[in-house]
C-alpha cells in the first residue's frame, strides 16, 4: 500500500472515531433545556468554516484525489506523527466532553442548571475542546500530503476559534461572572500555559 493512502486511512478512522465520541453528547443536549442562546450568523459561519475544513475538503480530496496539482510525496515520518496527534486530539476530545457533560452544546447557549466547569482539561485551558480541534487539523496536516487538504483543517478551525472565542467569554462573563473572571485568571485559552 502506499505511504499517502496509509495516512488516509487514518484520517477517516480518526474521524469516525471523532463522530462516535460526539454522537451521544448530541442525543442529549436535545433533552436539556436551553435558556440562553446566542447562536448568530457568525457562530453558524465558523461552523461552516470549520466543517468544510475539518471534514468536507479533505474527504472529497481522499474520495477524488482532487485538488491533485496540490500533492507532495508523504513521508513515514509525517504519517507516523499525524496518527500521534489525532489520537491525542481524540484523547482530549472525549476528556472535555465528559468533563463538560451536560452542559455541552455545539453553539453558544446557557442552559437549565448550567455550572461553570473547571476541572479535568478545564483546569488548565478554558477551550479544550477548542484544542483538539486545533490538534485534530494539525494531524491532518501531516496525515494527508496535499497542501490544500491538508491545510484546510487549521484554516477551518481558525476561522471557528476567533469568530467565537470572544463572544463565548463575554457570555460566560455575563452568565458567572467574578466566577468566570477568576476562572480566567488562572486559565490559558487553549495551550496550557502559553496562551
Ligand atoms: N469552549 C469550550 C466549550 C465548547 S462547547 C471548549 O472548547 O472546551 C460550547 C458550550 O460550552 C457553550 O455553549 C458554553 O455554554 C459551554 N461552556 C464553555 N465553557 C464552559 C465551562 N467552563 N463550563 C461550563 N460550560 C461551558
Amino acid at each position: 500500500m502506499e505511504l499517502s493512502s496509509v495516512g488516509e486511512i487514518v484520517w477517516v478512522l480518526g474521524v469516525v472515531a471523532w463522530y462516535m465520541i460526539r454522537y451521544p453528547f448530541e442525543r442529549r443536549a436535545k433533552r436539556s433545556r436551553v435558556v440562553s442562546d446566542r447562536r448568530s450568523p457568525s457562530d453558524i459561519a465558523g461552523l461552516a468554516a470549520a466543517l468544510l475544513g475539518l471534514a468536507i475538503v479533505p474527504g472529497f480530496y481522499i474520495a477524488t484525489g482532487i485538488p491533485e496539482t496540490a500533492d507532495y510525496p508523504a513521508s513515514a515520518w509525517a504519517v507516523a506523527l499525524g496518527s500521534i496527534v489525532f489520537a491525542t486530539a481524540l484523547w482530549v476530545f472525549r476528556r472535555s466532553h465528559k468533563e463538560l457533560g451536560r452542559n455541552w452544546s455545539i453553539t453558544l447557549e446557557i442552559r437549565e442548571r448550567h455550572k461553570l466547569v473547571c476541572t479535568g482539561p478545564y483546569a488548565v485551558i478554558r477551550h479544550p475542546m477548542y484544542t483538539s480541534f486545533m490538534l485534530m487539523g494539525l494531524g491532518q496536516a501531516f496525515l494527508l500530503s496535499n497542501w490544500v487538504a491538508g491545510a484546510a483543517g487549521l484554516i477551518g478551525f481558525a476561522v471557528l476559534f476567533f469568530l467565537r472565542v470572544d463572544k463565548e467569554e463575554r457570555m460566560m462573563m455575563e452568565n458567572f461572572g467574578p466566577e468566570y473572571r477568576a476562572y480566567m485568571e488562572r486559565t490559558k485559552r487553549i495551550i496550557p500555559y502559553l496562551y
